[in-house]
């Protein structure tokens, strides 16, 4: 699904495109898409409201109103939100359009039909933000921030970096790619990390998610900007879905195996279970 990256793109490419613009009617094509309030009155607040600005937090995506209310979006993996013109009318797998004033419609459409959608006045929004971690491209995230936070954990790191309440952003894709950065095995335990490895891991967070925006999001299957356009950021991708292709590193092989429920790609050499082949944390306890 889209992760902070693409959710950012989006956010970006809605700035620059519909804030200012009035949403004239708001058409609910799936009600499944609406989860608070009722579909009917998400369409009718919805109805003659001015967008004033666009933001994301973590993996939502918000569209401030000038009614007070916030449009929040939860774009899952075939979420996408398309301007048309310039983007021919998409035909299939509708959710919601929103009617803009210039005969303009953005339309969400999502072919697996998980996306969701809120509209939430400032206190409800609040709530909803209150239990996400820090946003890691934003200061105040740090190093000791990581290791005061999760590095008594004896969970694998893999899923506390997924796990929203540590930290905004990450999902499956960009997670992978960190812990390769990092030479971290997936199910490695948080509290068997070094400091350097606590500095590196917070680094590599940073640098790939920073590569990410850069390259205007991931596309490896579904993923679209604003005007139908794919990111750039799967040309740059070293282990997710890369396996059985060699590692970028060494001799050895991507795998491929379930981690806490998720497909996770690594390299076993690289990245060893039980911590660095040599001249790491392990060795200086031994
Ligand atoms: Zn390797």
């Amino acid at each position: 699904m889209p992760e902070l990256p693409e959710v950012e793109t989006i956010k970006e490419d809605l700035r620059e495109l519909v804030v200012g613009s009035k949403i004239e009617r708001a058409e609910v094509l799936d009600p499944s898409l609406v989860e608070q309030p009722q579909a009917e009155e998400f369409a009718r607040r919805l109805e003659g409201v001015r967008i004033t600005g666009t933001r994301r937090r973590a993996k939502h995506l918000i569209v401030e109103l000038d009614s007070g209310d916030s449009l929040v979006f939860q774009l899952k993996i075939g979420g996408q939100l398309l301007l048309v013109p310039p983007v021919e009318e998409p035909k299939t797998a509708l959710m919601l359009i929103l009617h803009l004033d210039a005969d303009r419609r953005l339309f969400l459409r999502d072919e697996t039909g998980f996306t969701r959608a809120r509209l939430l006045d400032a206190e409800e929004l609040e709530e909803r933000l209150s239990p996400l971690g820090p946003e890691p491209l934003e200061e105040g995230f740090d190093a000791g921030y990581l290791q005061r936070k999760i590095g008594s954990r004896r969970a694998q790191i893999k899923p506390l970096l997924l796990d929203q309440k540590v930290v905004s952003g990450i999902g499956n894709i960009y997670a992978d790619e960190i812990l390769y950065d990092t030479r971290l095995h997936p199910r490695r335990k948080a509290n068997t990390l070094s400091e350097e490895e606590w500095k590196a891991l917070h680094a590599a967070i940073r640098s790939n998610l920073a590569a990410g925006v850069e390259h205007r999001g991931t596309t490896v299957r579904l993923y679209r900007d604003v005007l139908d356009r794919p990111g750039e950021h799967q040309n740059y991708l070293r282990v997710f879905e890369k396996h059985g292709r060699p590692c970028p590193g060494c001799e050895g092989e991507v795998v491929r195996e379930k981690v806490g429920g998720r497909p996770s790609h690594f390299c076993p050499e690289c990245q060893r279970e039980n911590g660095p082949k040599s001249g790491g944390t392990l060795e200086s306890l031994w």
